[in-house]
């Protein structure tokens, strides 16, 4: 009889120690997924290009430059503003405050 209540003793603590740790792997899953949320939203939330007089336009994020998409004319780039997402990091480019 001793032994079966030790058994069931043994029992319930692993239940209980099993319990917390599914609980802290859930807990790691939340963290997880919330990081994978927030860089999503990142990325899709429009940002400023980088774009200065006389020079390539960059990427806010990577700061990549849109060289093979900006030909360049007698100085002038022509800016890539159809371009709504960087190509390097798939950032969403806002193009609004680009002369
Ligand atoms: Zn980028």
């Amino acid at each position: 009889m001793d032994e079966l209540y030790n058994e069931d003793e043994l029992l319930a603590h692993l239940k209980e120690k099993s319990k917390h740790r599914m609980r802290r792997v859930i807990e790691k899953m939340t963290d997880y997924e919330r990081g994978y949320k927030q860089a999503l939203d990142d990325i899709s939330s429009p940002q400023a290009v980088v774009a200065e007089r006389w020079s390539l336009s960059e990427c806010p994020r990577c700061a990549e430059n849109f060289r093979d998409y900006e030909p360049c004319d007698d100085g002038y780039y022509k800016r890539a503003m159809s371009m709504l997402r960087c190509p390097y990091c798939g950032q969403k480019l806002d193009w609004s405050k680009v002369n």
